[in-house]
């Protein structure tokens, strides 16, 4: 359809003087609420502005906070997009319909499959490794193996572990649960309370430090809390070993998002996220936090690449939302505080 002469002079004028042409509103801010934190989205958001000209407003917050907050909103809701640090929030979010499905080529190009909902209401940015730490003086890391070997005798009085309390923790055991089943499963966490060294930890750099200070010689953490300290202090006396290299992989989460239910700006929304999984977006997204990007066509942090690669475990992380219920349940039997 040929549109009037004096239409196509006036979209001509909008353009050059940045006026919204007629027809469908264009998106010039999207409102995102982030379980990640601001030092770590903020750059990475701005880089978006200056791109495309959206202005991208954020706020942060404790990822049940800001769902309970989508709830309570409901239709009302500003945001267009949730992000959270852990695949069971989204799971969450998603399973209380507070996440509409995306359908992009771009997305499912650039996240690999087992990063991403099924059902396509999230999408995996970043992935985070929870892997083994030990020290080097006291361990040889050939006699390391799996996680459900840290529950063997040779390990008693010697382990650190976080507390349950914490969601990481907790997709960790929800996808051990995946894996080998709940009786086994709850077989290795009751051998992993039995070898603890110490009480268990508010969070991972202290764990990390303790194995440093002689405290314990094993844990488990994730990868980028022991990038931070090692940028600071290369010849900290700790090191990662990956876990499960020949049975099933390493346990990996993501920092991810999806559209909120009730946006109006679906569209734009879907576009931000596609420019996220982006190869370039994607280095610096993983990097400010030393993560590994989900894409694998994006270059990694230079010190995360010199721990080495690794398998990851290509079950679906969606199965750390399923089955965290049963995950917490089977941690607070086996007396894992
Ligand atoms: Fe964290």
């Amino acid at each position: 359809m040929r549109r009037p002469i004096l239409y196509r002079a006036f979209a001509a004028l909008s353009l050059t003087l940045g006026l919204p042409a007629a027809g469908p509103a264009v998106a010039e801010t999207l409102v995102v609420y982030s379980a990640r934190n601001e030092q770590l989205i903020k750059p990475v958001f701005d880089a978006y502005t200056r791109e495309t000209g959206v202005e991208v407003r954020f706020t942060t917050g404790d990822a049940a906070v800001l769902i309970e907050r989508l709830a309570a909103e409901g239709r009302n809701s500003p945001a267009d997009v949730l992000m959270t640090v852990d695949a069971g929030e989204l799971w969450n979010a998603a399973d209380r319909g507070l996440l509409q499905p995306v359908k992009s080529v771009v997305l499912e190009r650039n996240v690999p499959a087992h990063l991403r909902d099924p059902g396509r209401r999230w999408y995996g940015l970043s992935m985070r490794a929870r892997t083994i730490f030990y020290s080097p003086q006291r361990v040889d890391p050939r006699t390391l193996d799996t996680y459900a070997a840290l529950a063997g005798p040779a390990w008693k009085g010697r382990l650190c572990l976080r507390t349950s309390r914490k969601v990481y923790n907790q997709s960790l055991v929800a996808m051990m649960i995946a894996e080998q089943g709940e009786s086994a499963t709850e077989k290795i966490v009751r051998g992993w309370v039995g070898n603890l060294a110490t009480d268990v930890f508010a969070n991972d750099t202290q764990l990390l430090e303790a194995i440093a200070a002689g405290q314990c010689d094993v844990g488990i953490a994730n990868t980028y809390y022991y990038g931070r300290i090692v940028k600071e202090r290369p010849d900290f006396p700790v090191k990662p070993f990956w876990a499960n290299q020949k049975a099933g992989g390493v346990h990996v989460n993501i920092s991810g998002a999806g559209v909120t239910g009730h946006s109006r700006r679906a569209a734009a929304a879907t576009r931000f996220l596609e420019w996220l999984s982006g190869p370039t977006a994607q280095s610096h997204f993983a990097a400010v936090n030393m993560e590994f990007p989900v894409n694998p066509a994006a270059p990694v942090d230079p010190v995360v690449k010199s721990w080495g690669t690794f398998q990851p475990s290509l079950i679906n992380v969606a199965e750390a939302g399923r089955l965290q219920p049963a995950a917490v349940r089977l941690m607070d039997r086996a007396g894992y505080r």
